[in-house]
């Protein structure tokens, strides 16, 4: 049976992107839209069981004898299951954090260690001309170091004053966070907390808690302006009038809450669910956004400012509802998912599944599953290949250039750039430097990663050969002590020392700490530290994450993250009883080629289709999964 999935492509009149041959069955019970989610899960042409996608124990996680790329033009190719539960043994996922505001350990040995769910402690901002935050330069300096106390219980309401130092854990390694979003009005110096407004919207619900309802109109806008480049989800809404794949799901999320999401929620909404949602991360969330959420009738409870405790208590409220019960989680982090555990544990026996976006979240669901606590499925849509090359590859070659550019007004053009690491998020910053005129040098220990920054054009070199001359450091390792007090010492005066990778020890930033050296903050951000003989180095953002403290994530990367998202939740909600099992899936490749294929036509691309002999030759079912799941793109 051949069904077509009108998608993003009619939209905007470009070749269709059909997903076809689904299994009778998949088909009438997910006609549209809801087809193309559990389309992707239809077998590739050379035979393969989508019906049984397998968990981690019976997959290698390295490709054994035969694969390769002979292997992947064969038709045995398509037999590797598109779902796929994955071991965390890889040592690339070792203590890595993206921009989810957490941070989870692997130890060698692969054990890993729950680090608590950490976020950003913000200062209060005011706004540039752009919309965008501007910190104040003196707070910078009161970030203190914290845990968080997920003890603390969420019904003790403190004092004002108590809420404020109840803050949650604030980690300088794991400060970042997605939201970067405009926020026209600072209304920090309301300090009614929101729990205790009573607050309508035009409606008359007051099934909601956020700040201000009142700045919904504003809210409204940063969500139009978002839309527009978010254009898989306008496309998923526009197909939804006809069907609603998502009817009858009811979606507790907790993610940031920000104008991409937003565009998300009322996706999720326009696809037939009923959506409540809080924040995951206590400083992220864009109050007017928030009220427009709240405004048009979805069940929001944040506010940028959380205490600890009401971060517990907007959970609770989303989860604990009379009459309502959620039968889908959303989760960004892993605390959403958390509080159902461990004080609803019941609720579990109706929720159909878990989709997670977060690096600590997947972590936590991943020891859950290990340890057989895990009861429903779940799908890491962190590791999907499209995200993650839009995160790292294509997000840093365009925020590289935002964030040295908002710190220090540079010039790029013939400056001398050392970028150390030539993995994706070094590949990204080289490009965008070298394109605009920048000499740039790269370090890297791997030989491959080398051949690759010699065949792209870039001298590589030892950090020592060049740290006299060059006039900006950039650090992409996902190491520690990449740059060290040594190299501190040795470069020239007015040096940039920035860094991107998600750590703030890949430059030695502590060592700068020493009474001999003068720290002036010259702008938020940036720092100039300052030697006796007067030599000074600008050190940006402290050596955290240059882009997530001083630029914007572009919203079409996170409009790659939301449509997987949207996905992942209409597939595990429309699957087949068993298809999935009480286990951690990565998204299948299919859905991840299909998130792709809806942000095409944006740019009017037309892709090519295979003709019927040449799927034949390679083996591959003509609408995908076009790719083994070990190809590296
Ligand atoms: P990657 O593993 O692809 O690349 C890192 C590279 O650094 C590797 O090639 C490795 O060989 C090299 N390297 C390690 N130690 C080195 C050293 N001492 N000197 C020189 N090179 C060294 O990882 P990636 O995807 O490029 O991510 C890099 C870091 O950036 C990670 O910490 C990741 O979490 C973070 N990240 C940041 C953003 C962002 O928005 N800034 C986005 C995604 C990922």
């Amino acid at each position: 049976m051949s069904v077509q999935v009108v998608s993003a492509a009619a939209a905007a009149k470009v070749p269709e992107v059909e997903l076809k041959d689904l299994s009778p069955s998949e088909a009438e019970s997910q006609l549209g839209l809801s087809t193309a989610a559990v389309g992707a899960m239809a077998p590739p042409a050379g035979g393969g069981d989508p019906e049984a996608p397998a968990p981690a124990a019976e997959r290698p996680p390295v490709p054994g004898p035969g694969s390769g790329p002979a292997a992947a033009l064969s038709p045995a190719a398509g037999k590797v299951p598109q779902a796929s539960a994955m071991k965390r043994s890889d040592p690339h996922h070792q203590h890595q954090r993206h921009r989810d505001g957490g941070e989870a350990l692997v130890s060698p040995d692969g054990t890993v260690t729950e680090a608590p769910r950490t976020v950003k402690k913000f200062p209060r901002s005011g706004t540039g001309a752009t919309g965008n935050r501007i910190q104040k330069p003196e707070a910078q300096y009161h970030t203190q170091i914290q845990f968080a106390d997920q003890k603390q219980e969420f019904n003790k309401r403190p004092t004002k004053i108590g809420r404020r130092s109840l803050s949650r854990s604030i980690s300088q390694s794991s400060t970042d966070s997605y939201s970067s979003a405009a926020s026209y009005t600072d209304s920090s110096d309301d300090e009614t907390s929101p729990r205790d407004k009573q607050q309508k919207n035009s409606k008359g619900s007051s099934d909601f808690c956020v700040k201000n309802i009142k700045q919904a109109e504003f809210g409204r806008r940063e969500i139009e302006i978002a839309e527009q480049e978010m254009p898989a989800l306008m496309a998923l809404r526009k197909r939804a009038q006809g069907e609603k794949p998502l009817a009858g799901a009811k979606i507790v999320g907790c993610t940031h809450i920000t104008a991409q999401t937003a565009v998300l929620m009322e996706t999720l909404g326009a696809l037939g669910a009923q959506c409540r949602w809080a924040a995951c991360n206590i400083y992220s969330t864009l109050n007017e956004v928030a009220a427009a959420l709240a405004e048009s009738g979805f069940p929001v409870f944040a506010w940028k400012g959380e205490s600890e405790d009401d971060f517990w208590w907007c959970i609770d409220r989303c989860v604990n509802v009379e009459g309502w019960q959620p039968n889908m989680i959303l989760d960004d982090g892993g605390d959403l998912t958390h509080w159902i555990y461990k004080k609803y544990p019941n609720m579990f026996k109706k929720i159909k599944g878990i989709v997670e976006e977060s690096v600590t979240g997947v972590h936590r669901l991943y020891q859950l599953s290990k340890a057989g606590k895990l009861c429903v499925p779940a799908m890491n849509v962190n590791d999907s290949v499209t995200k993650q090359k839009f995160d790292n590859l294509y997000c840093c070659r365009e925020s590289i250039l935002d964030g040295l550019k908002r710190t220090t007004d540079m010039m790029f053009g013939g400056k001398q750039v050392v970028v150390c690491g030539y993995g994706e998020v070094g590949k990204g910053c080289c490009a965008a430097l070298k394109a605009m005129g920048s000499i740039v040098y790269v370090t890297e220990i791997d030989p491959i990663c080398a051949l690759q920054a010699c065949m792209d054009g870039f001298r590589l070199v030892k950090l020592n050969e060049v740290i006299r001359q060059v006039d900006i450091v950039i650090t992409c390792t996902g190491n520690k002590n990449v740059v060290t007090r040594e190299h501190l010492d040795r470069m020239k005066n007015s040096c940039i020392v920035c860094n991107m990778g998600h750590s703030n020890t890949e430059i030695d930033v502590a060592s700068l700490r020493t009474p001999e050296l003068t720290w002036e903050r010259v702008r938020s951000q940036v720092d100039h530290v300052i030697w006796p003989d007067g030599k000074r180095i600008v050190l940006l953002a402290e050596g955290r994450l240059l882009n997530l403290s001083c630029s914007t994530v572009p919203t079409f990367v996170l409009s790659i993250t939301a449509t997987t998202q949207a996905l992942a939740l209409i597939e595990l909600y429309n699957a087949p009883e068993g298809r999935y099992k009480q286990d951690v899936y990565l998204l299948p490749k299919k859905m991840d080629e299909y998130v792709a294929s809806l942000h095409l036509p944006t740019f009017d691309a037309h892709l090519t289709e295979l003709t019927d002999e040449q799927a034949k030759y390679l083996g591959l079912n003509k609408n995908g999964p076009f790719k083994p799941n070990y190809y590296r793109y």
